[in-house]
């Protein structure tokens, strides 16, 4: 069990219905896929790293600042006395490394963000962060590349990558660490904890209105829009997986309140967004066992 867990960010929740309900700039398309992508590949890694019997303190995903600067590690494992941060790389295909850069190849060899200089400033503003904080570690760091159709040409032999082939050795050397934590090492897990920031993903996401999305219920599991009232039940024309309909309802619910968290949920809004599922009768019943209502008729909304 990880100490902190990795969950899935809003700004990749946001996407995702932005993308089923409305069409999508092919770069704000790509922007979105990298970033299903990244999380695919961080959930891939932590298959590793909470199979380690050695037991080390996991945090996953922390967003912190140091030095007036943010950082974002994907992965940090503590052991007593030394701390490992990942930076995880989805990155599929081939790519080239040469003079220190990396770039896509063969194709138009496109430069892309070198990820050892992130690493390089992750473990920088860690360290100082530590030191702020008033503790002495030895801070190692290495970006994994987690895709089995990722290479890369010319790769450097001395710098800190692990690549998928690599880490079941990697994972065995961890293995063998010494593990005996103490009192300290969850003292200062705990602060990390507490410094995590939790990011508004409404700054990060393109600006969106009610009226432009596209109402009806879609799919939890592969974003179909395509899906058939059968009994209590919705099935998707196109997966074949089934679900309740007070389950869509909630859904429903929960994307409202994500993409505004400003509007007040009522029986009429739940309706037309969940267009299809249910009669208005339905939805307000499904809506009174699961909140509270405030005000009466036209007027009650749901908290
Ligand atoms: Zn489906």
């Amino acid at each position: 069990m990880p100490y902190k867990a990795r969950i899935e960010s809003d700004v990749i929740k946001i996407w995702r219905i932005l993308n089923a309900r409305m069409r999508l700039t092919d770069d704000e398309q790509k922007k979105y896929l990298y970033l299903e992508k990244g999380f695919a590949g961080e959930v891939q890694f932590d298959l590793y790293t909470e199979k380690l019997h050695s037991k080390p303190l996991i945090l996953n995903d922390l967003l912190l600042e140091s030095n007036n600067s943010n950082l974002q590690i994907d992965s940090t494992l503590m052991f007593p006395k030394t701390i490992y941060l990942f930076e995880v790389k989805n990155f599929e295909g081939d790519y080239i490394y040469e003079n220190g850069n990396f770039y896509t190849f063969p194709g138009k060899g496109k430069e892309i963000k070198n990820p050892l200089d992130q690493l390089k400033r992750i473990k920088s503003l860690f360290r100082q962060l530590l030191q702020t904080l008033g503790y002495h570690y030895n801070v190692e760091g290495y970006v994994v590349f987690i895709n089995p159709s990722f290479t890369l040409y010319q790769s450097p032999k001395d710098e800190p990558i692990i690549y998928l082939s690599q880490l079941p050795r990697f994972m065995k050397k961890l293995n063998e660490l010494p593990c005996q934590l103490t009192k300290q090492d969850k003292e200062l897990a705990d602060k990390l904890v507490a410094l995590h920031q939790i990011e508004s993903p409404y700054t990060r996401i393109r600006p969106y209105k009610y009226e432009e999305l596209k109402k009806g219920p879609t799919c939890h599991m592969c974003q179909s829009s395509s899906l058939s009232v059968c009994g209590k039940k919705l099935v998707c024309n196109d997966c074949g997986c089934e679900v309740l309909v007070e389950s869509v309802i909630l859904r429903g619910v929960g994307e409202l309140r994500l993409l505004f968290p400003d509007m007040r949920i009522t029986t009429n809004l739940v309706y037309e967004w969940c267009e299809g599922a249910g009669s208005k009768k339905r939805i307000s019943r499904v809506l009174s066992r699961h909140f509270s209502v405030t005000g009466v008729h036209q007027w009650a909304f749901y908290e």
